[in-house]
This record gives C-alpha cells, structure tokens and sequence, in this order.
C-alpha cells in the first residue's frame, strides 16, 4: 500500500472535529472484495454516537449558515484540489475496498472533486426573488435560506462520489452534516474527514460515523435536529427511510434502484451500439443503478447485436481492480454472486440461453464471468429485478411501440438508453420513455452538469446540475408592509 493511501486509511469516526472511537469499543472488519483479506477495521457506533454528531452538526451550523457564500466556495475549492492532489491515493483505497478497476476509481476521485468545485459555483448563485406586490404599500421579497442539519446515507458502490454528490450541495448552501458509508466500504468516506480537517473546515461542520445502519439511521431520521435526509441505495431501505423521515416531516432526496433498458432499434450504428452497451453494462461489474439490466433489440438486428455483444464480452479482462489492464473486478460480497446466480437459474429454466460466461470465474472469491443471455422474456425474475452483476440480458421485440412498452414495464425509472439513427423516432422514443436519465446513441452520460435522479419508484430529488443544490435550500416569502408609500 503507498504511503499515501495508508494516510487516509482512517479506523476511527469524525464527531465534532475529533476521530474517535464507538462508545463501546465494538469495531467492523472491513475485507479487500479481491483478496478477501481485511484491510482494517472501523467504529461500530450506534445512536449515541450518531446524536452527538447531530448535535455537533448543528451547534457549527449556527456560524457556518452565516459565513458567505464566497467563503464557503473558497474552502469548497479548497477541497477540490485536495481531492485531486490526493487522486491517486483516494483512488487505490476505493480499489481495495469496493474492487472496481484503478481507472475506473481515479474517474470516480475525479468525479468526487468535479462536484465539489460544480457546487462551490452553483452557492454562490442561490438568487432569490424581488416580486412585484399587489400592494402599493407593502413589497415582496423571496430569500433562500440552508435546511439546516442533513444526514447523508450512502451505499458502496461509489463509496466516493456519493458523498460528493450530497456534501457539495449541503455545504455550498451553509448546511452542515452527518454522514453515514455503507459499512463496506466506510474508508472512502471517512477519508473526507480527513480531506475537511486538512483543509480547514470548522469543526462539526462535517461529520462521518459508521457502524451499525438501523441505528445510525433511526437517529438520522427520528432526530428533529436533523432537517433533511439524502440517501442512495436500494427502494426498500429508501422506503423505510421515507416513512421514518415522515415523523418529524423532513425534506428527503432519495436516489434508489434503477432497472435500466437499453433498446437497439434497427436502423443503429451497430459498432457504437456494442461499445456503448459494454459501458452501460459492465462498468462496475454490473454494480451500478445506471447500469443496464434489459438489452431490447429489434429483430433484423438482434443476431447481428448478439454476436458483436458477445465477442466484446469476451475480451473484458477480469482480474484484481489494481492489476494492470484489468476492467472487470470482484463482485462486492458472496450474496452479490448468489443473486446473480439465482437470477441467472430463474433466466435459463424460463428459456434463456448462456451465450458467453455464465458462472462463477475461475479466479474464485467474488468474480463472475462478463456473461450475455439471450432469447430473455418478461416472465424471468430480471425483467423486474435489479441484477447488479456482470450479466447482459437480450430481449427481442418488433415494433418501436412494443419494445418501449416493454422498457417500460417497471416500477422503475432512473437511466434508459436507446440506439437509432433516424430523427423521427429519437424523439418518440426519448418522450416515451419513463426514465430520469435518457442516452440517446449514448452508454455513459453522468455528469456534474446534469441533473441525475429518477422516475417512479427510483426515487425523489436531482443531484448535480443546477437543481442539486435545491434539496438544501428553504424557500422563504418576506412580506415588507407599512412602508406609507
Ligand atoms: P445495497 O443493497 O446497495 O447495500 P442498501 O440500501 O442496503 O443498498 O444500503 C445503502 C446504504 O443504506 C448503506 O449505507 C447501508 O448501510 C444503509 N442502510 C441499510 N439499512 C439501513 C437502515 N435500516 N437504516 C438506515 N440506513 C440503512
């Protein structure tokens, strides 16, 4: 490990501007998903720990909501060049404990430090409004103003830019935070505390606690400090999350599953299809909610697809995230491979064929074959359930009306993608879809500019672009009376 990736590897929590340890003592391994061996370990706090976090988040909120937003975008781009001075020690930590490829983690850094610098811009642009009164007396004024404290709860897949996504916007607005990592892959996040305390942020402006996530979440959201939850993960935490939020009426930005189609229409560009396939396919290993669950091809060029699919699959190099070459890493636990194994059974008894992977890899742990099943029909168990692993299901269809039915078809509605050539149908296609994200001709689309968040049961609230940052703000109407004029 390089010296400086042992530097953020930091086993205590960050409360009040101080590491420090659970009350109990009780600590989580966390393992390397490649080698399975156990990097370190981290605090198992619960409650306790969680509400002196809270309550220190919100003693520094009552200075940081008065800072301007100048300075708090100086410090933000502070941030941002910490992030990528630091990019690829960050991004080797992610490696060893998420398992995705190196370039595709330094991305991920560098994605961290592009929101953090987007939203340092975007605070300093929180207008509010001079509204023309319909009294000759009195004048209208409409302020923004920061939630308040927000707890951020985010998964283990972008341990990184997660966070990024949610710290940016909360503290270009002058909120403050509590942050909980997924306790896979906890050293990604505390390494912004690490980050904040080198760069100067006061004290309880940020804070990363780690344990057990029913507790930590139960405090987060029954907390009436707290004004705002964030969180990224699966629907049914998000759910929960939401009926817990709902006690103490709290605003909720929730970024959950996706269940994405990637339709190929038979007028495409085949040879970008496929490479556009193979990246919204297989970034991450499949774990990712962008990531395409459904492949519907028109039938003149289903086979065609198929065969350029598979060869392309063929050629993914599966290996150790830090290996050289390498851009399929370990899934992230033995239940990921028992899902996909399971989907993958469900899919073939129903009619699927294995057209190339299929099964387990031989370099044993958590890595899976790159695989394509094709002949895929809407009764197996993928058609609605997210498979988040190394598997590319193919469903045929004939007419453009039918296939967007069919992408359709799901309590879902985060990221869709389509392939076609002709004008006419990239807009009817692209309005009929139901989706929060549309690539048009396009695999990978995610950016800081853009606003992501879904449809449907995908979710609530848009991060990045210029909406990221009203989830952490409160409108407030100011009526000025009495002026005698
Ligand atoms: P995944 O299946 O991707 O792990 P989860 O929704 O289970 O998705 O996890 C996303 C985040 O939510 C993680 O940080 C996890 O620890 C946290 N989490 C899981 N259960 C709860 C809960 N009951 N309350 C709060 N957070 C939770």
């Amino acid at each position: 490990m390089l010296k400086k990736t042992s530097h953020f590897l930091r086993e205590a929590n960050f409360i009040g501007g101080s590491w420090v340890e659970a009350d109990s003592g009780a600590a989580i391994e966390v393992t390397n998903p490649a080698t399975r061996q156990t990097i370190g370990t981290v605090p198992k706090c619960g409650r306790a720990e969680t509400r002196r976090a809270i309550e220190a988040a919100q003693e520094a909120f009552q200075s940081w909501k008065k800072t301007s937003a100048n300075d708090r975008a100086k410090l933000l781009r502070k941030l941002h060049d910490a992030i990528m001075d630091n990019q690829d020690a960050l991004a080797e930590l992610l490696v060893m404990e998420q398992g995705k490829p190196l370039f595709e983690a330094k991305g991920e850094v560098g994605m961290s430090a592009a929101y953090i610098l987007w939203f340092a811009e975007e605070g300093r642009r929180v207008y509010g409004d001079v509204v023309p009164s319909p009294w000759a007396d009195r004048r209208i004024l409409v302020t923004k103003e920061p939630v308040g404290v927000i707890g951020a709860i985010t998964p283990w897949n972008f341990p990184s830019s997660m966070l990024a996504r949610k710290l940016g916007p909360a503290l270009a607005a002058g909120c403050t935070a509590v942050a909980k990592p997924a306790s896979q892959t906890p050293y990604s996040g505390l390494a912004w505390g690490v980050l904040a305390e080198e760069v100067g942020f006061p004290k309880g402006v940020i804070n990363i606690v780690t344990g057990s996530a029913s507790e930590i979440g139960d405090e987060l959201t029954e907390n009436p400090l707290v004004r705002k939850i964030t969180f990224t993960g699966s629907t049914e935490i998000g759910k929960l999350l939401m009926q817990k939020a709902a006690g103490t009426v709290k605003k909720v930005s929730m970024e959950l599953g996706g269940n994405a189609p990637f339709l190929v229409f038979d007028d495409a560009d085949l040879d970008r299809a496929v490479e556009g396939a193979i990246i919204a396919k297989y970034r991450n290993s499949g774990q990712t909610c962008v990531c395409t669950n459904r492949f519907f091809v028109q039938d003149g060029i289903y086979d065609r697809f198929v065969e350029k699919l598979v060869e392309a699959t063929k050629k993914l190099k599966v290996g150790s995230g830090l290996e050289d070459g390498v851009q399929q890493g370990p899934l992230i636990d033995d239940g990921a491979v028992e899902k996909v194994e399971e989907l993958l059974a469900d899919a073939t008894e129903k009619g699927g064929k294995i057209a190339t992977g299929g099964k387990r890899h031989d370099l044993g742990g958590t890595f899976f074959e790159p695989t394509v099943l094709t002949e895929a029909s809407p009764r197996m168990r993928l058609m609605e359930e997210e498979i988040f692993g190394p598997v590319a299901p193919v469903f045929r269809f004939k007419e453009e009306a039918e296939g967007v039915a069919m992408a359709n078809d799901t309590s879902f509605g985060l990221a869709c993608y389509f392939y076609t050539s002709d004008l006419g149908r990239a807009f009817r296609v692209m309005e009929g879809l139901r989706y929060g994200l549309v690539g048009v001709n396009e695999g990978l689309i995610t950016t800081v500019e853009a606003p992501f968040g879904g449809f449907k049961e995908s979710g609530l609230g848009k991060e990045g672009g210029h909406q990221g940052i009203e989830d952490y703000l409160d409108t407030k109407y100011v009526c000025i009376g009495g002026l005698g004029l």
